[in-house]
């Protein structure tokens, strides 16, 4: 079981790992990942880089980690236990130096926090803040630094070999950290848990927080902890975080029931068996003790968590195809669905004589957008594919959305399956299909979600890649849209463009056919991918496409395949980078930069009026006139002088909050005239 922690082997968070997932883990022994920053851990547990994690919330002595919570949300992760750790610090420094030779002392400012009354003592050691406290004591001693000391335990001491200048630094004996046993499913369901972790969101009408502890009251719960977190994006909202116990499940049951109806949001981060308090446990003086099973520790990347994707590049296994149009372009080609064995065949055949791909697509399940329609042949087709594959030699490449598809697959010898863009969209399935691809040589491209979302479209890269799978390409497929559009999904551009600024190593090729769904412009868009240094296109040949089940509309003959292929512009050299060149692509990310930045703002502006609202009913409510002329003109000599240093012009400034007070104004006298 790999479990991270924030800081290195000996620090307390591996002491309570060990103890925790000692007692509670599945036995297989603890290997420890070692993360600098808590969001990083957050971000391997998140990944699966680590299959749990233990994460300090708060110290006896210097309180809560607020923020952790925040991250616990953002990574969507669930508490599923907790440990309380006695946390005895000690100086720490090489053999043989005394107090009076330390000079420095490096520490976690959670641990300084809890030593402020022993260094009051010592002026002459100045201290400094370190990112954990166990990793000082290593620093020490690989370099052998004198006039240096670490705090830390004894498992520090003894692992990193330091001697102990002081024993029990902190300030009061009763110190004791709690830490989050913190995992990727919640689990919800065992009734003996008698703790739960959650947040609640409630209006800002007086009494709503008070009628929701009034709610908890009547059912028995008893409040271990309450604490108001303020709102990221929304100044002056708090979400309210919880712990509560509780005798009888039941209880908490309904209390959640009832607080669901009164609250605007609620976010149970886990429910579980409160810890044991009070242990003595970082007392033993032998980290051999603590530590049963040790295993390898590992380091997180420090980068923010993110996947390094490795790439076998589709040159290294995708034979050459004989007429192929550049030597530099992946090129997929067939129906969109296998419907009968012979158009199957032929239309394979067809592809495999024009010899400008090596590859054949297939639809064998097909998603469709509405219930009722073909929803593809199934196994049936596999079986065809197979013969298709030995008949043509070209390899093939199928839909999957499912692990059990994966299975099929794999029985029939296929040799690419792709994750369809209704399904890339959905990390569950992505993962099922992941874990089924998992320690397999299939090859996995991998569509952009409808929504155009690009974290969705690399997570589930990661999800595949994190597999083991290195043959790997990406397809752009164009995005669902709401508005009647010339193209059926519309190729928002500098949403594949900025996954190429991102991960450029990674193979991208243009579905046309998709992205127009009609096949009067699907050479334009197939030249326009190209133009922007896309690696290949995927496009569906049909023999007879007027009459094909599915997508009749946006396929081609073989034939007409053949002489799009040839009108082509290739570009050999511009996308070796993968970076496209033109011009126009750094366009469309600025573009895209500026619609996201000019949503953002609308947002602000809307969270600003609500505000206004209010100040607004306060002031009907209390008499006050809706003009505040000092109020305002310092209002306006604030932006001003902070719009100055952000380098905005003045009288940009000025309009602009003329106008926003203009409207503020109005809506302040609507709600006064009522
Ligand atoms: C397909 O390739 O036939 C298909 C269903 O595509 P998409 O997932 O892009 O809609
Ligand atoms: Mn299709």
């Amino acid at each position: 079981m790999k479990i991270a922690i924030q800081g290195i082997a000996g620090s307390f968070h591996d002491i309570a790992a060990r103890r925790y997932y000692g007692m509670h883990g599945d036995g297989t022994g603890i290997e420890l990942l070692e993360c600098d920053t808590f969001h990083d851990l957050c971000q391997a547990v998140q990944n699966q880089s680590a299959d749990a994690a233990m994460m300090a919330i708060e110290n006896t002595i210097a309180g809560s980690i607020l923020s952790n919570y925040a991250l616990l949300d953002t990574h969507q992760l669930f508490i599923t236990g907790e440990a309380y750790v006695q946390i005895q610090h000690h100086l720490l420094a090489l053999s043989g130096q005394t107090i009076q030779d330390i000079k420095t002392v490096q520490a976690h400012p959670m641990a300084l926090l809890q030593c402020t009354d022993f260094f009051r003592k010592y002026p002459h050691i100045h201290v400094e803040e370190a990112n954990d406290t166990a990793a000082v004591a290593k620093k020490i001693r690989d370099e052998s630094l004198k006039g240096v000391a670490a705090i830390a335990g004894y498992a520090a001491a003894e692992l990193y070999g330091m001697g102990i200048l002081a024993e029990r630094i902190e300030n009061n004996t009763k110190n004791y950290t709690r830490f989050l046993a913190i995992s990727r499913t919640p689990n919800f369901t065992s009734k003996d848990h008698n703790k739960a972790s959650l947040s609640l969101r409630v209006s800002h009408t007086s009494g709503t927080l008070a009628e929701a502890l009034i709610v908890l009251k009547h059912n028995h719960i008893n409040l271990t902890k309450i604490q108001s977190i303020p709102i990221v994006g929304l100044p002056y909202e708090y979400s309210i975080h919880i712990d509560m116990t509780w005798e009888d499940y039941t209880d908490y049951e309904h209390a959640i029931q009832e607080l669901g109806k009164q609250a605007l949001e609620i976010r149970i981060f886990g429910v579980y068996k409160e810890g044991e308090k009070n242990l003595e446990l970082t007392a033993q003086k032998s980290y051999a003790k603590v530590i049963e099973k040790t295993q390898p520790t590992a380091k997180a990347k420090s980068d923010g968590g993110k996947v390094d994707i490795e790439i076998d590049h589709w040159k290294n296994w995708v034979p050459k195809a004989p007429n192929a149009p550049s030597e530099d372009y992946l090129l997929i080609a067939g129906p969109c669905s296998a419907e009968t064995e012979p158009q199957l065949l032929q239309t394979a055949r067809d592809i495999a004589a024009l010899g400008k791909t090596s590859i054949l697509r297939a639809g064998v399940w097909k998603p469709r957008t509405r219930a009722g329609g073909f929803e593809g042949m199934g196994t049936t087709a596999l079986a065809w594919l197979k013969r298709v594959k030995e008949e043509t030699g070209l390899m093939i490449g199928v839909e999957v959305a499912t692990g059990q598809h994966v299975e099929e697959c794999l029985q029939y010898g296929m040799d690419i399956v792709w994750i369809g863009a209704r399904t890339t969209g959905n990390p569950f399935s992505v993962q099922e299909i992941a874990d089924a691809v998992r320690g397999t040589n299939l090859a996995v491209m991998v569509k952009n979600p409808i929504s155009p979302d690009l974290e969705l479209w690399i997570g589930a890269m990661e999800r595949v890649s994190l597999a083991g799978i290195k043959k790997l390409v990406a397809i752009h497929r164009g995005f669902g849209t709401q508005e009647k559009t010339e193209l059926r999904n519309p190729p928002a551009w500098s949403i594949p463009m900025q996954f190429r600024a991102r991960l450029p190593h990674i193979p991208m090729i243009n579905d046309p056919s998709h992205i127009t769904g009609r096949r009067d412009k699907l050479a334009e868009i197939a030249q326009k991918s190209l133009d922007l240094g896309m690696n290949g296109l995927i496009i569906e040949s049909h023999l007879d496409p007027d009459n094909a089940w599915t997508d009749a509309k946006q396929q081609i003959t073989p034939k007409v395949l053949g002489e799009m292929l040839d009108g082509l512009t290739w570009r050999p050299e511009s996308n070796d980078d993968g970076l496209a060149t033109e011009e126009y692509t750094k366009l469309e990310i600025l573009r895209s930069s500026i619609d996201r930045l000019d949503n953002e703002f609308l947002e602000l502006l809307a969270s600003r009026m609500n505000v206004v609202r209010e100040i607004g009913e306060y002031k009907q409510q209390n008499g006050l006139e809706v003009l505040q002329e000092a109020r305002w003109k310092d209002l306006m000599e604030k932006r001003l002088s902070v719009g100055g240093k952000l380098n905005l012009g003045d009288t940009f400034i000025k309009d602009m909050f003329d106008r926003l007070h203009t409207e503020s104004l109005e809506t302040q006298s609507s709600i006064h005239s009522k």
